[in-house]
């Protein structure tokens, strides 16, 4: 048995949806079998947000929501246990919004919730800490930014670029991202500031962890607010990543087709280099026991890089990964 890593006081995640949602759980349910009392924060992706019938959906954040508070649907990973689709059934016979993306009917309660508090005025940050407080969530979850900074994808193809490009839900869930994207945009992310809370969470973190989430789409989302790259640049905390690719493959989901459109090549070992060169990030990596050669020689290249079991199957294996985390945080510490 491995030893257990000495307590932090603060420790803080960047996350896409089902892939981050799953290794925080994880994280949770160390610190707590491990006694320790850490304030965690996790900084949530929030270009797959969208406008549907009326109301904001913001799938991550949801995700977060759901499976750290109550009732995720966990064959799927996202939406909720015991859905029905009443409403869009209903909805289906105006012939109104899409018909590959069905709002659940528990779902659309907390759209409707969150659509409300933002009508009257409220920043999304705040919504979330509101609709957190229904399921009694431990950590701290933040919107990466306040604004509506959505990522669309630009379609390889001839003909103007404004004609090849669809909101990002619409390339990954209507297309199945089968249609090659030439690159990513994030509207308005220029103008946009990270929400209240993200820069300083991490500023004063002991730890940042980047769970196995798409690396361009959830992370490098993130990555993208203004100022979010360079508080991970200087805070003094180790930032330790977790890989999302396993011997090559994106292992659920279609990260390959978003890690293709930058450049980047589908291995473990590259998506650690992608986070220094562009972003000028990350002090640790974990890799796959079957990448364990992958491991040698990213640590030869100067970034402190392990091999261990990085499945997800249950939470026993999630629990072991993030203390696999925090202890190769403790060694970059030392
Ligand atoms: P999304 O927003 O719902 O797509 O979720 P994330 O961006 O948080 O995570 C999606 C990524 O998680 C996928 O691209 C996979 O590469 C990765 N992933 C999913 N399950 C596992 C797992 O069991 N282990 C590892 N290492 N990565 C996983
Ligand atoms: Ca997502």
């Amino acid at each position: 048995m491995k030893h257990h890593p000495a307590p932090v006081s603060r420790v803080t995640v960047l996350s896409g949806g089902v892939g981050g949602a799953r290794f925080t759980r994880g994280l949770l349910a160390y610190l707590e079998s491990a006694g320790h009392r850490t304030d965690v924060t996790v900084i949530v992706n929030t270009g797959d947000d969208m406008w549907l019938h009326g109301v904001r959906v913001c799938p991550d954040l949801d995700t977060m929501m759901y499976t750290l508070g109550e009732g995720v649907e966990e064959s799927q990973g996202w939406g909720r246990a015991g859905e029905t689709a009443t409403v869009a059934t209903e909805l289906r016979r105006y012939q109104l919004g899409w018909d590959w993306f069905t709002l659940g009917d528990r779902d659309l309660a907390t759209h409707l919730a969150r659509t409300e508090l933002l009508r009257a005025g409220w920043p999304l940050s705040r919504v979330t800490a509101r609709l957190c407080e229904r399921c009694d969530i431990a950590p701290t979850i933040l919107p990466m930014t306040d604004h509506e900074v959505e990522t669309m994808v630009v379609m390889a193809g001839d003909g103007p670029a404004d004609l090849r490009t669809v909101h990002f839900e619409e390339w990954w869930v209507r297309l199945r991202a089968a249609v090659p994207a030439e690159r990513f945009v994030q509207t308005g992310v220029a103008h946009s500031v990270a929400a209240p809370g993200v820069l300083e969470s991490i500023q004063s973190a002991d730890v940042v962890l980047l769970p196995p989430s798409n690396p361009v789409v959830s992370i490098g989302t993130i990555l993208g607010i203004p100022g979010i790259a360079s508080a991970l640049a200087a805070t003094a905390a180790p930032v330790v990543g977790i890989s999302p690719i396993i011997g090559g493959s994106a292992v659920r989901g279609m990260a390959d087709a978003c890690l293709q459109a930058i450049g980047v090549e589908t291995s473990a070992e590259a998506v650690a280099h992608h986070y220094r060169a562009a972003f000028g990030i990350l002090d640790g990596w974990l890799v796959d026991s079957i990448d364990h050669e992958a491991a040698g020689r990213v640590t030869a290249r100067g970034l402190l890089t392990k091999a261990v079991p990085l499945w997800m199957s249950d939470l026993t294996t999630t629990q072991a990964m993030a203390q696999e985390s925090l202890l190769l945080a403790e060694e970059l510490r030392h």
